[in-house]
């Protein structure tokens, strides 16, 4: 690791790591404490490097558990679907098969999709309510018959 030291190399300052670059020039990071060497020079160091190289490579490749990608597609096209997504959620990150912020994100979802459906819902009875009444003005005599029924319930 060690190259000659050219005429140019100053002499290391106290503290200072004692090693010579390939370029000649001197290493500028201060050496360990009772060591000549910084800690990337210092060839006793190079375990607990590759400790701190593999510890990085671990946070890096920590990833949030989710379910398979052969898990199939959420369905929810009802309030009811949205109560089974959510009940099997909570079975999932219980189980550990999902980590929580995918379950908390699930949650959010599943509540924007269950306003959707019900602003949904509402436009479509008042539009059967504006057609109804369209009719009743166009023909006061006809004896039309409202139907005011929550087509939830007539399931
Ligand atoms: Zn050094």
């Amino acid at each position: 690791m060690d190259q000659p030291p050219d005429e140019k190399t100053p002499l290391p300052q106290p503290g200072q790591c004692t090693c010579i670059k390939p370029d000649g020039s001197r290493c500028r990071a201060n050496a360990r404490t009772g060591r000549d060497y910084c800690f990337i020079h210092d060839p006793d160091s190079a375990a607990e490097r590759e400790a701190a190289r593999s510890d990085g490579g671990k946070e890096r490749s920590r990833r949030l558990t989710v379910l398979s990608v052969d898990a199939p597609d959420v369905r929810v096209g009802s309030a009811a679907d949205i109560t089974t997504l959510l009940t099997e959620t909570m079975s999932h990150v219980r189980r550990g098969q999902i980590a929580v912020p995918v379950a908390n994100s699930v949650g959010y979802l599943a509540g924007i999709t269950l306003k959707a459906l019900q602003r949904d819902d509402l436009e479509q009875r008042v539009a059967r309510l504006e057609s109804v009444l369209a009719r009743q003005q166009a023909n006061p005599e006809a004896d039309s018959e409202i139907e005011f029924v929550n087509p939830e319930k007539r399931r």
